[in-house]
């Protein structure tokens, strides 16, 4: 198997998909090679472009606020997303995009292999457990796959427009820590 560092170099350079186009940065993802949790979202937005890092606009901040809150230190997970470079205008990823990328999602986790994989939003969770999901009937629970606890929650930035969503997905995360003591 390929290294970590050859894998980002494989990511960075990738011009497999219309995406590459437009980017600033490709945003791999980051966090320890150790972590037992990995958090995968959608893809970069505009903040993320521009630095290159996941999650550090304004959804990341709050998804930062609710690691803390659940005392789960970002240092300790891998955050990553189904693809690496911005879709213009923060548009869903589509199917070929999201397809091609996903191969770089399977050899991160082949890696790192954490024990659970948290998909944050409708979009992680179409592509890594299936495309019929519907989000609000899955979310919560953890689904048992090829020795990987998957677990489907709302993306931050939902929670950002709709604040009403934020008891459920508080739930949620308290759930993912107490699986997270659990492995400890
Ligand atoms: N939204 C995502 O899905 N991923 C990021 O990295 C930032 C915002």
């Amino acid at each position: 198997m390929i290294t970590y560092k050859e894998l980002l170099d494989i990511i960075n350079n990738c011009a497999g998909c219309p995406l590459h186009e437009n980017r600033i940065n490709v945003v791999p993802g980051e966090g320890t090679l150790d972590a037992k949790i990995m958090f995968v979202g959608e893809g970069p937005g505009r903040d993320e472009d521009l630095s290159g890092r996941p999650f550090v606009g304004a959804a990341g901040q709050l998804l930062d606020k609710i690691l803390n809150a659940v005392d789960i230190p970002r240092e300790s997970i891998y955050i990553t997303n189904i693809v690496k470079c911005r879709p213009k205008n923060n548009r869903n990823p589509n199917d070929n995009e999201a397809e091609m990328c996903i191969n770089f999602l399977r050899r991160q986790v082949a890696i790192i292999h954490p024990k659970m994989i948290v998909c944050l939003g409708a979009v992680a969770s179409r592509y890594i457990i299936g495309k019929d999901v519907k989000l609000s009937r899955i979310r919560g629970e953890f689904i048992e796959r090829k020795g990987y606890s998957i677990f489907p929650t709302y993306h931050p930035a939902a929670l950002l427009h709709n604040p009403g969503l934020k008891q459920v997905a508080w739930e949620d995360f308290k759930k993912i820590k107490k699986r997270q003591i659990e492995y400890e």
